[in-house]
């Protein structure tokens, strides 16, 4: 009988939070940390927007996900299926099992086309596509770059949608583009949004609702998809008021999202966790198993999940696993996230809020909120490098 593999620290998930936090764990001094990740090709998401706008293409987010595994780390190329916190173990869709110290839980979150009957028929038509994925990145900027007149319908889940704001970015650009071509005045263009604000970050919203008024968009919130017929090319939405039926030429979804399934069937959600990992939104402290930790998209931190985010999550977990080991204070997530939409082909804002939807700008002046120039540069350019770079090699503070 062969014992399972032990490792100080292991990490479910090797993409922005679990790579990130590896790295930064290798650089406080810890030994033995461990990353299960089944991918072979690690993507730097933010660039999916300017793909789905135009602006970028796969090759430029896309590398080996051995090129950013932090030297020194295990890594096994497998799919978590069962995670047995009583046992301190989890399970493997290969079959092997590995033991652990402490876990850290970041397996990211999934598109969920069964909350919208109808979704997935439709993305798989020349007519509906999303930024969010990227096999259909690309197509989402052909379809919406060919199209010279008819309606364009871009709907917005409030479901756990990863920086759910910048699924603007490529109606935006797109929007740009038609106005450049000519061809605007003869597209009609409506957002549907299901939360109540574009963006829950005042400045923000107002920046967004004048960037849209400004190509003619139609916005609407309060309002879901609740169903879509690919062969009609009609949405069913829930709005404030009747149940209402919308047509479009070209569809663009940001999509409802969930955690993995095995989350909660390992125990590991909760009553208010929907199905991620019920943590303290504070500590990211598993609630009732100590050395469980959860992190990124898959946790349930009350916050707009988001890259941003974790320049902040990663370094509160790498440090209150330490402080659990010695028995010193904790520190605290405030719940910053931030979320970078641009408002053309050349401007964008950056909003940065907690979780009340306060603003938390990183600079006091100038105000990042406003659309700008620079801000675009730094997003579609400096970022990227920022990430690879910085931010996977364990950088944050
Ligand atoms: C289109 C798009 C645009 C975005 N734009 C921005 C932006 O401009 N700014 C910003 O701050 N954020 C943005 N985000 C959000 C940001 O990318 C995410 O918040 C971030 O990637 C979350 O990191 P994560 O590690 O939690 O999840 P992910 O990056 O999704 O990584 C999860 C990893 O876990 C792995 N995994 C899944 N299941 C298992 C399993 N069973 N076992 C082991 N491993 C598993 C996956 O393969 C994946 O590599 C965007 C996201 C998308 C999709």
């Amino acid at each position: 009988m062969t014992t399972a593999p032990h490792h100080d620290v292991l990490i479910i998930g090797g993409g922005n939070a679990g790579i990130s936090l590896a790295a930064r764990l290798r650089r406080d001094g810890c030994r033995d940390v461990a990353v299960v990740e089944p991918e072979q090709t690690h993507h730097y998401r933010p660039l999916l927007s300017y793909v789905a706008g135009g602006m970028a293409t796969l090759d430029d987010l896309r590398r080996p996900e051995a090129s950013v595994i932090p030297p020194g780390c295990a890594w096994y190329a497998d799919h978590v299926t069962a995670v047995e916190p009583e046992r301190f173990m989890v399970r493997l869709a290969g079959g092997g099992e590995i033991t652990y110290g402490d876990l850290v839980v970041c397996p990211g979150s999934q598109v969920d086309w069964d909350a919208v009957p109808g979704s997935r028929e439709a993305v798989a038509t020349p007519d509906a596509s999303t930024s969010y994925l990227p096999h259909l990145a690309e197509k989402t900027w052909a379809m919406l770059s060919s199209l010279r007149e008819g309606t364009v319908v871009l709907a917005v889940s409030d479901r756990h949608v990863p920086c759910a704001p910048v699924a603007l970015k490529p109606l935006l650009m797109a929007a740009d583009h038609w106005r450049q071509e000519g061809t605007l005045d003869r597209i009609a263009i409506e957002l549907l949004v299901e939360g109540d604000r574009l963006v829950d970050h005042d400045r923000g919203d107002r920046e967004l609702r004048a960037a849209a008024a400004g190509y003619g968009i139609r916005v609407r919130t309060g309002t879901a998809v609740e169903s879509v017929d690919p062969l009609a090319r009609e949405l069913r939405v829930r709005t404030p008021a009747d149940p209402d039926l919308v047509r479009y030429d070209a569809l663009l979804l940001a999509p409802p999202h969930r955690a993995p399934g095995w989350v909660s069937a390992s125990g590991l959600s909760g009553p208010q966790a929907d199905g991620f990992v019920a943590v303290d939104p504070h500590t990211l402290a598993h609630l009732t198993h100590p050395r469980v930790w959860g992190l990124g998209d898959a946790a349930a931190v009350d916050a707009l999940p988001s890259g941003g985010a974790l320049r902040k999550q990663v370094p509160v977990v790498a440090h209150n696993i330490a402080a659990r080991r010695t028995g010193g204070p904790m520190r605290r997530y405030d719940g910053y996230s931030i979320a970078p939409v641009t408002t053309s082909r050349r401007d964008l804002l950056l909003a940065e809020l907690d979780r009340d939807g306060r603003p938390e700008p990183t600079v006091p002046f100038p105000d990042l909120a406003r659309p700008r120039r620079n801000t675009f540069l730094f997003d579609r350019f400096l970022e990227p490098h920022v990430y690879w770079r910085w931010l996977l090699t364990g950088h944050v503070s």
